[in-house]
């Protein structure tokens, strides 16, 4: 991707770009000293992950390939979220996606129309991967719960656990290079963790039994209420291209 469509990207955001004086800005980019790109940041060791992750109760299958993985979803009724879907909520993109994208649960749009993120979230995550050179049909997204939890509450630690084996068979067929966890509430299920989402940041970790490594960032929901932190978003996202370049 080009520095102007970068820019144009992070213009999207609400991300404010800068370029040196004497060169023309490009839309949304605003004239200062400070260089185009911030400096490369460290990236932590692999080896020393922050939390300890527990494997899940339930290992992967052999032999479910994606048809077998998907209908069994479909007719899941491993907790009471089945009574109240309208469907299930597997997951888009690239089957042998680099990135995995994991949201916490569908809301009502996606309960409604059976995909992951869409709306004005689903916009906005979009414009965070593009900001990174990457479209949205070339990674994949699902999240931690197929199905909708009622009035959008937060997903139980029961409904969690019984669905994530999903995600871990998700992750044998697919096998990113790299997690993206979005929101507090799919990172902290993710990792089984209750510390704060500030905290997880800008670290690596490894998720169950694949130890795929899993960087962690804002919702794009939370960001829409909270443009203030897109700059912190921009730089978490920043961080898992360098840690995906490392894999
Ligand atoms: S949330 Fe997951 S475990 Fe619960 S019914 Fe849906 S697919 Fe099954």
């Amino acid at each position: 991707m080009s520095s102007a469509q970068r820019r144009e990207y992070l213009a999207a955001l609400g991300i404010d770009t800068w370029v040196l004086r004497g060169k023309t800005p490009a839309p949304g980019a605003r004239e200062a000293e400070a260089p185009l790109e911030a400096p490369a940041f460290e990236v932590p060791a692999f080896e020393v992950p922050a939390f300890e992750v527990p494997a899940l109760k339930e290992g992967r299958e052999a032999g479910v390939d994606w048809t077998e993985l998907e209908s069994r979803v479909a007719g899941c009724t491993r907790c009471a979220l089945c009574k109240t879907r309208t469907q299930t909520v597997f997951g888009v993109g690239n089957p042998h996606a680099q990135w995995l994208i994991v949201g916490e649960a569908p809301g009502a749009e996606e309960d409604r129309q059976g995909e992951p993120f869409v709306g004005r979230a689903g916009q906005l995550l979009n414009s965070m991967l593009r900001a990174i050179g990457l479209a949205r049909d070339e990674v994949y997204i699902a999240n931690v719960l197929k199905c909708r939890p009622p009035n959008n509450r937060d997903p139980l630690a029961s409904e969690a656990g019984e669905c994530l084996p999903y995600l871990e068979q998700q992750i044998a067929l697919i096998k990113p290079k790299i997690m993206l966890a979005v929101g507090r509430i799919a990172s902290q299920n993710l990792l089984r963790t209750e510390v704060t989402l500030g905290r997880l940041r800008r670290q690596v970790h490894r998720f169950g039994l694949s130890q795929v490594p899993l960087v962690v960032t804002y919702h794009p929901a939370y960001l829409l209420r909270t443009p203030a932190d897109k700059r912190k978003a921009w730089e978490d996202l920043k961080f898992a291209r360098e840690v995906c370049a490392r894999v």
